[in-house]
């Protein structure tokens, strides 16, 4: 295998437990080393079978986060395109389904010239090829690659011994690795303990590699007869141990990496200058964070609301487009199966702003159509991301335009009146995997639209993750009575943005504006969406 040019390499690896935070430490020394002037890129190496996380429930992995290029993938990309303000593609995020579908159809090729197919070499050559992909472009001095799950889990041994092989071929200087663990404080002991994360390496030596840099996540801080003893037992420098307290918020961690010299000792590792970093501008992110001042509550009405992960592009949007607006923004988030006509007065009357979220399936649509109905008549300001989008307008064409049983054809594949409905070329699809209308397309804007005000110009990109459209029939219909198209795509012409004319702040859109919002370029939507929450905020105050 050629050995890859340019780039160098930093592997992080998780060990004792899952949710340590992987994607938050890889993107905060992503971010570290970009604020160097380093040409950063980081990718997500996960050890399940499925192609992509496409085909999963939010229940089992979250929010799936979709790139430009039309790739479904893990919700760490988004964390690193947050952080570093860069977009990510296919090629950051390979899962172990990938890895054996590339063997796979290589084997049907052909291409082993009559060889026995095995996991040591070729599933693992398969593994470093897509290692060492981005790295290959001549793109990056450093790529940062995350190797999800835990040590020690039977499905990530052929990429650990990937990771020892990668070594081996990049030779020193151009590799580093990093293990992040926890390490837990027994309340009855009154002590930090160690023996978990000592395990942990232990088990790493075992499969080959031994890291060069721990990183551990605790509560408390680490004293240095701990980091001593950490040091001695999992066999790094004292200066390699980093303390990973918990924070606040994540856009702190690069800060406290910062204060541990993580970059630095991974500069050092790598020979690379050690120039001091600009962070200027995140910490000025991090000060109008923190001292906001004004305050709304925004409501979000979707069905996965019990679970964090699965709207986490919204959730960080709303923090940066609070920062943005130098505001605290309240996220209250509401079980679309709990509203309807006759509570949704009651469950909302706190929001200075409701967002109805993306989402697939008839569960809960009653209900986010009961809580539009209410924001539109109560001139709250509203954001429809992708079905909430589908459900305004559905709830448009049954109460103002009378047209009983407009639905969606993915609920009532029979509806009366299919305002949102199947394209013709979508029509014939059966797989599931990789087939909605995905990644990015262009919308052109209408101006003097509340989007063109946000936007400040009026051709713009999105990315989209979805089946069905707003059906052009109804368009005529709807723009005579308030409902305009203020988005459309030039190439198919498709709806991409509905906005009511008669209201403060109505903007529903088919694509997914939350998945380019990042510290650097809060989404404009989401800030003017705020702005407008506060504005009615204001204006609601009762007068004394
Ligand atoms: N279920 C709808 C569709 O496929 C909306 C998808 C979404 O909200 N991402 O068109």
């Amino acid at each position: 295998m050629g050995k890859p040019k340019s780039a160098k390499y930093v592997f992080v690896t998780g060990g004792v437990t899952s949710s340590l935070g992987k994607g938050i430490i890889s993107a905060s020394l992503g971010m570290l080393l970009q604020a160097r002037g380093l040409s950063v890129t980081i990718q997500k190496f996960d050890p399940y079978i499925n192609i992509d996380p496409g085909t999963l429930n939010p229940y089992e992995h979250g929010e799936c986060y979709v790139t430009d290029d039309g790739a479904e993938t893990d919700l760490d990309l988004g964390h690193y395109e947050r952080f570093l303000n860069k977009p990510t593609s296919q090629d950051n995020n390979v899962t172990t389904g990938r890895i054996y579908h590339n063997v796979i159809t290589k084997e049907r090729r052909g291409d082993y010239l009559g060889k026995t197919v095995q996991v040591i070499p070729h599933i693992t050559d398969e593994i470093k090829r897509n290692f060492f992909k981005l790295g290959e472009t001549g793109q990056y001095d450093v790529v940062i690659t995350e190797i999800g799950g835990c040590v020690g889990d039977i499905e990530s041994l052929p990429f650990i011994e990937a990771v020892r092989q990668a070594k081996l071929e990049l030779g020193p200087h151009n590799f580093v690795s990093i293990h992040l663990t926890l390490i837990p404080y027994l309340e009855a002991a009154g002590e930090l303990k160690t023996k978990p994360t000592q395990h942990s390496v232990k088990q790493l030596q075992e499969e080959g590699i031994q890291t060069d840099i721990l990183v551990c996540r605790s509560s408390y801080p680490l004293p240095l007869e701990l980091r001593k003893k950490l040091a001695l037992f999992c066999n790094v420098q004292l200066n390699s141990v980093i303390e990973a307290l918990d924070a606040p918020t994540i856009y702190d961690v690069p800060i406290l990496m910062s204060k541990e010299k993580l970059a630095e000792r991974v500069l050092t590792l790598l020979k690379l200058p050690k120039s001091k970093p600009d962070l200027e501008a995140w910490k000025d992110f991090l000060g109008r964070l923190k001292n906001p001042t004004e305050e709304v509550n925004i409501a979000v009405v979707g069905k996965y609301v019990e679970l964090p992960d699965a709207y986490k592009s919204i959730a960080e949007s709303f923090v940066h487009a609070g920062a943005a607006n130098e505001c605290k923004v309240n996220v209250r988030w509401i079980s679309s199966e709990t509203i309807d006509d006759k509570n949704a007065a009651r469950t909302l009357q706190d929001a200075d702003g409701v967002l109805v979220a993306p989402g697939f399936g008839e569960r809960g649509i009653e209900g986010k159509i009961s809580a539009i109905r209410y924001v539109r008549e109560n001139q709250i300001p509203f954001f429809g991301i992708c079905l909430g989008m589908q459900c305004a307008v559905i709830e448009f064409s049954r109460h103002v335009l009378g047209l009983k049983g407009a639905a969606s054809t993915e609920i009532n594949p029979k509806a009366k009146h299919p305002v949102i409905d199947l394209m013709e070329d979508q029509k014939s699809i059966t797989d599931k995997g990789g087939t909605m209308r995905l990644g990015a397309y262009a919308c052109h804007l209408s101006k003097g639209s509340k989007s063109h005000q946000a936007y400040g110009h009026l051709h713009i990109s999105e990315r989209h993750r979805h089946r069905y459209e707003f059906n052009n029939q109804y368009k005529a219909q709807l723009e005579a009575a308030g409902m305009r198209a203020t988005g459309i795509n030039p190439d198919s012409g498709l709806v991409e943005i509905m906005e009511l004319q008669e209201h403060p702040w109505f903007v529903g859109t088919q694509f997914h504006p939350e998945l380019k919002s990042t510290v650097q370029n809060p989404h404009p939507l989401f800030v003017n969406f705020i702005k407008a929450a506060l504005a009615y905020k204001k204006q609601k105050l009762p007068v004394i």
